[in-house]
């Protein structure tokens, strides 16, 4: 089992699959989740990297979320597309982080990432509210590098 399976379970990852679909409902932004063991990159760069290898721009209003974990590296960083920093205040991210790494240091890696997505959600709702004949414009699939 690699490391990053032992991270988190197919179950694990089906349960946050659903929880992106939940959050999605609630807001026109996109979530993705991507796990990887390492990067030699900082995790904000890595986070934008895969951020653009995922073609996470390619949505209508520029309001991709993406959910970053390096596993061995112990690195979460949350990286959102200029629609939304354009629309939020800088610490926008900061209580969703706070949920996830909370979790994480109780090894609560599932229950950190459900946590996270759905309060990501609720905060994109007030920006981003659902609009009508919503698309899933990216996969709610977890991407693993
Ligand atoms: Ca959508
Ligand atoms: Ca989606």
């Amino acid at each position: 089992m690699s490391i990053t399976e032992d991270f988190l379970s197919s179950d694990d990852e089906q349960a946050i699959v659903n929880a992106i679909q939940t959050a999605e409902n609630h807001t026109s932004g996109e979530i993705r989740v991507h796990i990887e063991e390492h990067s030699d990159l900082e995790v904000m760069d890595r986070a934008r990297e895969v951020f653009t290898l995922l073609k996470m721009e390619q949505t209508n209003a520029r309001n991709g979320v993406l959910f970053y974990i390096g596993v061995r590296d112990r690195q979460f960083a949350i990286f959102g597309d200029n629609g939304i920093n354009n629309a939020v205040p800088d610490d926008f991210w900061e209580c969703t982080k706070d949920v996830v790494i909370s979790h994480f240091k109780e090894k609560k890696f599932k229950e950190g990432l459900i946590a996270g997505v759905l309060r990501a959600g609720e905060q994109l709702k007030n920006y981003f509210p659902t609009e009508k004949n919503d698309k899933d414009e990216l996969s709610n699939e977890i991407s693993r590098g």
